[in-house]
């Protein structure tokens, strides 16, 4: 029995990095799952390799959020859950960030969102599933990611008022807030084929030792693991809530 037999889900952002492990763990787990990305070859790469449908989808425009979900129907004929995963990050101080960068980020990160609800909430069935992707930065500030930051703090708005007018369905919407992650987002040689993979992990493992209290980077892995227990029943009584996952990042500075 897999936590999520009988389940369709959808995962934007699947084509790798926390989404493809969101994808490959809920299909383990037994749920139909909707690879949805903007990255085509991978994302259908993926989605064949995993016995899953991949459909194009750029969070933030409106008429593609539609098609995904009338394909998504299509195949599966029903929706149980959405994972709001896709995102991106841009570095400036806020004194120095272009508008279009600002808006950008918020196109993606939080209009992405805010569609992805809009949507698919009136198609889940009752007793579905949303999870939010936030992030440690939708919690508290870092310094020279302040389109990203506000972008996040914005997800758990979204995510609070949801969970309160889906409740009467009994569809439940949570957030994951992850800190430094090993994906392509934190560790950008993944994307270089001339980077060594394990240089640059023992570089990263390196900083985060010297920053997070459990001395090391996260894993997508465990991101995922976190995103399947707010979609299983497992959290049956959890709604409306943000999930720090960070390694103890967040606990507080330790001065020893
Ligand atoms: P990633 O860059 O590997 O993955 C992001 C995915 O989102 C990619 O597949 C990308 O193609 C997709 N994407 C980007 N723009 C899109 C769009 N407009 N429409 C659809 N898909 C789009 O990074 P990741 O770490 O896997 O990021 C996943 C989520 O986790 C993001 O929301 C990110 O903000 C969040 N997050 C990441 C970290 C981290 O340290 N890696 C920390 C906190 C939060």
């Amino acid at each position: 029995m897999g936590q999520l037999d009988g389940r369709v889900v959808l995962i934007t952002g699947a084509a790798r990095g926390q989404g493809e492990q969101e994808a490959r763990l809920f299909r383990a787990e037994g749920a139909e799952v909707v690879v949805a990305d903007v990255l085509d070859d991978p994302g259908a790469a993926l989605a064949e390799e995993i016995g899953a449908l991949y459909v194009h989808l750029d969070v933030g425009r409106e008429e593609q959020w539609a098609a995904a979900v009338r394909s998504a129907k299509q195949a599966y004929g029903r929706l149980d859950g959405l994972v709001n995963n896709a995102g991106i990050l841009r570095f400036n101080a806020l004194v120095d960030t272009p508008l279009d960068e600002f808006m950008q980020v918020v196109q993606v990160n939080q209009v992405g969102c805010f569609l992805g609800i809009r949507t698919v909430a009136p198609e889940l069935a009752d007793g579905g599933t949303i999870v939010n992707t936030a992030s440690y930065t939708g919690l508290t500030g870092m310094a020279a990611v302040g389109a990203y930051a506000a972008s996040k703090h914005a997800v758990l708005g979204l995510t609070r008022v949801a969970a309160l007018e889906l409740a009467p369905r009994r569809i439940r919407v949570n957030a994951v807030c992850p800190g430094a992650i090993d994906t392509a987002m934190s560790n950008p040689a993944l994307l270089d084929p001339d980077a060594d993979p394990e240089e640059t992990g023992r570089a990263l493992d390196s900083l985060y030792r010297k920053l997070v209290p459990l001395g090391r980077i996260g894993r997508p892995q465990e991101v995922a693991r976190l995103a399947l227990f707010l979609t299983s029943d497992d959290s049956s009584y959890i709604t409306g809530q943000p999930f720090v996952i960070d390694g103890g990042w967040l606990a507080g500075v330790s001065v020893i």
